[in-house]
């Protein structure tokens, strides 16, 4: 989606011309049911128009396609199914977190106000950054990488 009716909202490039009330308005056709059913929420700057930019982490789109593979195959062979379809049983099984893991993250999530449902989509985002790093424990790494991709409140 746009952040914005213009689409140039926090554009370095480029001046936003919404009013807070168009801006307003524009976001709150998205409902909050709905930005609760996306796992991933990321600011991307627009894409660049120069064609030969190079890649800004250096690493191609097939060096991350792979990465994906391995990480999809990882979940297929340890519970069968990729981890947005755990269920509840399979979540605790195979997203387990330490004692002070799980305290640091009911914690950071009562602070953020987010949902019992918010935070295993959460966990299951925390589980898909560990195994796109080939760890089997997910680390506070993770969970504090995951909790980013939530929306901003408000
Ligand atoms: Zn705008």
């Amino acid at each position: 989606m746009n952040p914005c009716p213009c689409g140039y909202l926090g554009d370095p490039s480029n001046r936003c011309r919404c009013t807070p009330e168009q801006i307003q308005r524009y976001r709150a056709k998205l409902s909050g049911p709905l930005l609760d059913r996306i796992d991933l929420h990321l600011t991307v700057a627009r894409e660049t128009t120069i064609l030969n930019a190079p890649a800004q982490d250096g690493e191609s789109t097939v060096q991350a396609a792979s990465k994906v593979a391995r990480a999809r195959e990882r979940q297929l062979q340890r519970q069968g199914t990729a981890n947005a379809f755990l269920d509840l049983p399979g979540l605790r099984r195979h997203c387990a977190l330490s004692d002070a893991d799980r305290q640091w993250l009911e914690s950071a999530c009562e602070r953020l106000g987010l949902s019992l449902r918010a935070a295993h989509r959460v966990l299951k985002v925390a589980r898909t950054l560990a195994d796109l790093a080939e760890q089997q424990q997910i680390s506070r790494e993770h969970l504090a990488e995951a909790l980013q991709y939530r929306p901003a409140a408000g």
